[in-house]
């Protein structure tokens, strides 16, 4: 899938409402924002809009919230549904058991402590609406000036978002002239703020995304070469549409972590107690002989770190062999494979990893994850990595800058690497 889409630069915004999606999905301990990473991100699309005289009212998602009415306290007509449907002497308790979630997630899940921290970042004051679609929202965005910023309540606190509700779609549209997405961790969902509201307004892409489709679609459209694809992961059944298209793509093809022992059943190994998609065998000499017609070398593991069970402290050990033994089960590569995949970077034009090598969030099965992560870095390639364990090892070593790119988008990036249309992009206006 190759995307030209026009950017904030090819449309002109003074003196313009804008509205712009943006992923400030962020996590929150206790109120408190743990990781500014996606805020941050978003900052070069709002300060390019800001010096360029937009009014700007952003608007995004937070976690999944009960399913309310606006920020007021009403209860959805499903909701309402099911409490209906329930023997009249439970309907009362349930009602305010409904209420008492939706107040609470109401409070939790708030972009309020997101307009707070954008204060901070942007050195500008960030207007906090109460609600998304409603008065408050309304009034704000009709009063707001051209130079300021306005965040709307979490989009999700409306059950018409994820079904993509034209009406609601139209309602978010109303307050502004020109719809921006930045929000790439969304973009494989066709959403109201995600694709919707481009049915009513002028569309165009922020700096993110575009820098998503740019790099990512580079790579996958016109790679330098060689090419190489290193994929981890608990399943293949996750991977099979990107294995699939990346096959045709690339030079060299590394398959690690748990999905590695799908493969190893499949010609025949033993894999102990390791996790194993036994329907899955046919499907992977299949993909096995594909890479093989198609010329595309073909690494898996060659040695592994075998725990007992599956958990952190378990008694472990490193064999040095492709087939594990009973009672034992694969949680990380072993030292040659991490050798062996470290060695098949140097010299590549182009490397997309995603995906771990082993238990990365066990200390003890994190290793093989760590060397891929350094390889990587260090490969002097067009270098892009996505998918949240990988990611997390990158930045958990230091690595973030030494990539061409690291994905803002989980589910979104793994869609691109299948070769999928995503939704949140499509709707964007091609450039000419
Ligand atoms: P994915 O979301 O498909 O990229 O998979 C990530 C998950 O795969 C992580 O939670 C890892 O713990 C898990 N994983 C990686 N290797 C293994 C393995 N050998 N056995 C079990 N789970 C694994």
């Amino acid at each position: 899938m190759t995307y030209n889409k026009k950017t904030v630069e090819d449309i002109d915004v003074k003196g313009k409402k804008v509205l712009v999606r943006c992923d400030f999905n962020v996590p929150m301990k206790d109120g408190v924002i743990t990781d500014t990473k996606r805020i941050v991100g978003a900052l070069p699309t709002i300060r390019y809009l800001v010096d360029n005289g937009a009014a700007v009212i952003l608007c995004s998602h937070m976690g999944r919230p009960h399913n309310v009415l606006d920020a007021e306290l009403k209860l959805s007509k499903k909701d309402k549904k099911k409490i209906d449907e329930l023997p009249e002497a439970e309907r009362e308790a349930a009602s305010a058991a409904a209420l008492e979630k939706a107040k609470d997630d109401i409070t939790k899940l708030s972009l309020k402590p997101v307009a707070e921290k954008l204060t901070e970042l942007l050195g500008k004051p960030v207007e906090m609406a109460k609600d998304v679609v409603g008065p408050d929202a309304k009034a704000k965005a009709a009063a707001l000036k051209f130079g300021d910023v306005l965040l709307l309540e979490n989009v999700r606190f409306h059950a018409e978002e994820e079904k993509n509700d034209p009406e609601f779609a139209k309602e978010l549209a109303s307050m502004a002239e020109i719809y921006v997405n930045d929000a790439f961790g969304t973009a494989h969902r066709a959403h109201a703020s995600t694709a919707g509201v481009a049915d009513y307004l002028p569309a165009v892409c922020g700096y993110l995304i575009n820098k998503e489709i740019t790099i990512m679609g580079g790579a996958l459209e016109n790679p330098k070469r060689p090419f190489v694809a290193i994929l981890g992961g608990a399943k293949v059944s996750d991977k099979i549409g990107v294995i699939n298209n990346l096959i045709d793509k690339v030079d060299m093809l590394i398959i690690g972590g748990g999905m590695a022992y799908t493969f190893f059943k499949a010609f025949g190994k033993d894999v102990g107690t390791s996790i194993c998609e036994y329907d899955k065998l046919d499907l992977a000499r299949e993909l096995v002989e594909k890479a093989r017609a198609k010329g595309v070398a073909f690494l898996l593991p060659v040695d592994n770190v075998v725990g007992r069970e599956y958990r952190e402290d378990t008694p472990y050990m490193r064999i040095y062999s492709d087939s594990i033994p009973d009672g034992w089960m694969g949680l990380d590569i072993g030292k040659t494979t991490q050798e062996l995949f470290s060695k098949s970077v140097i010299g590549a034009g182009t490397v997309v990893w995603n995906g771990p090598m082993g238990v990365s969030e066990w200390e003890n099965f994190s290793a093989g994850t760590e060397a891929v992560a350094e390889a990587v870095a260090n490969s002097g390639a067009i270098s892009i990595v996505g998918g949240g364990d990988s990611v997390a090892a990158v930045a958990k070593l230091g690595f973030s800058d030494k990539m061409t790119h690291v994905s803002t988008g989980g589910g979104a990036s793994l869609e691109f690497l299948e070769g999928l249309e995503l939704p949140g992009i499509a709707c964007l206006e091609d450039k000419e």
